[in-house]
Formats: C-alpha cells, sequence, structure tokens
C-alpha cells in the first residue's frame, strides 16, 4: 500500500541562458581556490574555451583539454594526475557527458585514489569527494545532475560505470546557450539519448518491485521520478526536430537542456533498463557515439515492452501529439512505438545494427554480455531471459 522511495539530486542547478557568469560565485560560496577544468580540444579551443577563460579572469585554476569523447579509465588517471600536481580542490567538467564523467573519476580519484575500475558498480565511493562541477554544453546525457561515471575499462575492454551518490555534482551550471554550436549530428544524438534517458526511467519497474532492503540508488519509478520523465519525453518531442534542422533556434534549445536535466533527474533515481544495458556491449564493438546507440536500440526495446507498460505508452502517444482517441490499447501503445521510431528516423540516426558494423553472428555474445548488467537489466518492467535479447537483437538487425 505504502511506497516508500528516496530521491536524490545535484547539490544546486542554475539553470537559464548566460548562466556561465555564475561560475566565479559557486566557486567562492564552495571556497574553492585552484579548480581542475577538465574539456576536450574541440570545446577548449572553441568560443566555449574562450568565454569560461574570460568568465575566470583573475581566477587561478588549470585548464586540462586531453578529454576524448567516450572517455577511458586512462583518461580520468591522466587527468587525476595532473589534479594533484598542480594542487588543485575541485574539478570543474565542461562539454559533454565524456568531459563531466572524466571530471566526476577524477575527484575521486584525488580524493582517494586507486583506479577507476576500484569503483565501478554502485556505492564503492567511500565518501565526498573534492568539490565537483558540472557544466554540459550538449543536451543528452543529465551527467549534470546524476551519480554516474561512465568509462571504458581498457583491461576488461567493456564500458562500465561508477553509480554513487557521492559523485552528483555539487553545483549544475546548465547554460543553453553553450549547446547552440552543437553540430546537427552530435545535437541529434545527444538528444535522443536524452529521450532514451526518460522514456527508460518512465517505463521502468516500480520502486514497489525492488527488494526494500537493498539501498539502491537505481531504486525503479517512483511517481516524482514519472512526472519528471513526462515532463522531459514531451519537451523532446516539440523540439528536438527543430534543435536538429535549426540549430540557432534557442527556444528549442533552451527546452532540449530542459529536457536533458529533467530526464537526468528522473534517471539518475529510477535507474534505466535494457537500452542502456545493450549500450556497453555494442560500444566495445563499434565506434558509434553512446546516443547513436541508444537512439538506435530504443523503438526495438521499448516495441519488446509493449504489453508491459501499455498505458505508459499511450501516454508517450499522447506527449508526442498523436491522436489515441477511439484506440484499443494496444493500439494506442503501438502509437506511442511508432512516434519514438519516427523520430529516430526523421533525425537521421542510424536505424539497423548492421549499419554501425555489427555481425548478425555476433548477436548471442552481445545478448550474453547484455544479461550480465544487472544493474540495468533489473530496471526493464518485462523480465528477460537471454533468449529475448537475442529475438530483440535480431529485430534491430
Ligand atoms: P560527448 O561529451 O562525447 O561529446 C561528443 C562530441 O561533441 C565531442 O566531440 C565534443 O567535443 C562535441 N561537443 C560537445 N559540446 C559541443 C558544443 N556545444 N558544440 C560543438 N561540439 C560539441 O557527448 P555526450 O553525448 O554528451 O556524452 C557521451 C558520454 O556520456 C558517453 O561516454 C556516455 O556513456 C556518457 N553518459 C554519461 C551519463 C551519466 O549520467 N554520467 C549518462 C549518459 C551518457
Amino acid at each position: 500500500m505504502r511506497n516508500v522511495w528516496k530521491y536524490a539530486i545535484a547539490g544546486q542547478v542554475i539553470f537559464g541562458p548566460d548562466t556561465l557568469t555564475e561560475l566565479p560565485s559557486c566557486l567562492k560560496k564552495l571556497n574553492v581556490n585552484k579548480p581542475f577544468i577538465v574539456t576536450d580540444k574541440n570545446i577548449g579551443g572553441s568560443r566555449i574555451g574562450l568565454r569560461i577563460k574570460e568568465v575566470l579572469a583573475g581566477f587561478d585554476y588549470v585548464f586540462w583539454d586531453n578529454g576524448i569523447p567516450e572517455p577511458t579509465t586512462r583518461t580520468a588517471i591522466a587527468a587525476a594526475a595532473v589534479l594533484q600536481e598542480q594542487g588543485c580542490d575541485a574539478t570543474i567538467g565542461l562539454g559533454g557527458g565524456s568531459s563531466i564523467d572524466v571530471a566526476k573519476a577524477a575527484a575521486i580519484l584525488a580524493t582517494f585514489g586507486g583506479n577507476p575500475a576500484d569503483y565501478f558498480d554502485e556505492n564503492k565511493v567511500p565518501g565526498r569527494t573534492i568539490p565537483i562541477i558540472a557544466i554540459p554544453t550538449t543536451a543528452g546525457t543529465g551527467s549534470e545532475v546524476t551519480p554516474v561515471s561512465v568509462l571504458e575499462d581498457e583491461e576488461r575492454g567493456l564500458k562500465g560505470g561508477i553509480t554513487d551518490n557521492n559523485i552528483r555534482p555539487w553545483v549544475a551550471i546548465v547554460d543553453p546557450l553553450l549547446t547552440l554550436s552543437m553540430p546537427p549530428r552530435v545535437t541529434a544524438e545527444t538528444g535522443i539519448d536524452a529521450l532514451g534517458h526518460a522514456v527508460e526511467s518512465y517505463i521502468a519497474v516500480s520502486s514497489k518491485y525492488l527488494p526494500p532492503d537493498k539501498d539502491y540508488i537505481f531504486g525503479g519509478s517512483t511517481e516524482l521520478t514519472e512526472v519528471l520523465a513526462e515532463k522531459a519525453i514531451g519537451l523532446v518531442a516539440r523540439n528536438l526536430r527543430l534543435a536538429v534542422f535549426q540549430g540557432q533556434n534557442e527556444e528549442a534549445r533552451y527546452n532540449m537542456s530542459l529536457a536533458s536535466l529533467i530526464a537526468g533527474m528522473a534517471f539518475g533515481n529510477s535507474g534505466l533498463g535494457l537500452v542502456h544495458a545493450f549500450s556497453f556491449p555494442l560500444a566495445k564493438r563499434t565506434h558509434a557515439s553512446h546516443g547513436c546507440l541508444i537512439g538506435l536500440m530504443l523503438p526495438y526495446v521499448v516495441d519488446f515492452n509493449l504489453t508491459a507498460c501499455m498505458p505508459k505508452l499511450k501516454r508517450i502517444a499522447e506527449l508526442f501529439g498523436e491522436s489515441v482517441a477511439g484506440l484499443s490499447a494496444i493500439e494506442a501503445a503501438g502509437r506511442g512505438v511508432a512516434a519514438i521510431k519516427k523520430l529516430q528516423e526523421d533525425i537521421g540516426i542510424a536505424t539497423r545494427l548492421r549499419e554501425i558494423g555489427i555481425k548478425e553472428e555476433e548477436l548471442p555474445a552481445i545478448a550474453a554480455e547484455t544479461i550480465k548488467i544487472e544493474r540495468l537489466v533489473r530496471g526493464n518492467p518485462r523480465r528477460v531471459t537471454e533468449a529475448d535479447l537475442i529475438e530483440i537483437l535480431k529485430a534491430a538487425f
């Protein structure tokens, strides 16, 4: 009868155009003397890099632009070494999820030592780290509010995640103006990642059905995460096409930054499901971006789950502006799946695994690796077997 849940988010979120200018006062409030800025060459050499340097004029800081897309444990180790050598006392992730995640992992290593892989999986970070500030320049991952740092573990050759409430950023500065320079493809792939977060959070197994004695960070969907996820789905449905095809449309960029943030607030508590579980073994075998893999798998996984969450898929159809009046429950749910598929196609996301270089004979091994990612598989609304995973992969092939 009584549903008990917990909810966590970043210490503070500062949202809106030109909020990057709030950074100096944030640093002062946190008593930070010398922040370590993690970014990549692309952002570091762009107007965003120049802008943050202007904003921080008079501050002592280290600007580390050796970040890479889809970073590895080695990236985080290299960042942490410079951070410590230079005596920095906070990290700032400036960029997409890749830079923010390295900033989180570098903060862990600078505070507690060891290797990033020591902290993989859930609840392994022993306490609060040095302050972490997240400034996203993409609108997709929601990493600015999540307890996650995703890194490729080079030793195991697999992407993995550190999931711990201790690494939720102290402050998230979400300035939609920083996303205006994203090219259409990055906009599409990061934007559909936000949709993947919102949809997987929305249909995730309810917190009521997860064991109450486990201190899960990803504790299933709740009344609060459902409201957030619905809001994020509607924002993506109405704004992602505009952001992709009219990159300078500030309203669409604003709404996509908001969608990404809110989707992060949802999935960063409910957890995700099979779409994200599939993305890890797929990432190992392809050069496709995280967002591309999420966007590719999303309609196939949602379709597999159709019978387990028909009212929610009907609601998704409505959020996409589809008319569901007079339809049966299953038809209305089908409209939700179709709306997601149409968005995927309209914005040019790869629609088949073969398009990104996956071979049919690899599907069983991908399924076998996916089923082991328990923290994500448990969130799926339908119980799954390895054979089910192979069927989903075949549909997507
Ligand atoms: P990204 O950070 O890898 O960036 C992709 C590319 O876009 C890079 O070349 C970058 O320089 C460029 N770029 C970023 N912002 C730009 C801008 N404003 N203008 C022009 N170019 C810009 O992309 P992402 O999708 O944000 O992050 C992906 C990573 O985040 C993956 O490793 C993924 O696994 C991870 N992730 C983390 C979480 C989390 O909660 N921590 C959630 C989802 C995904």
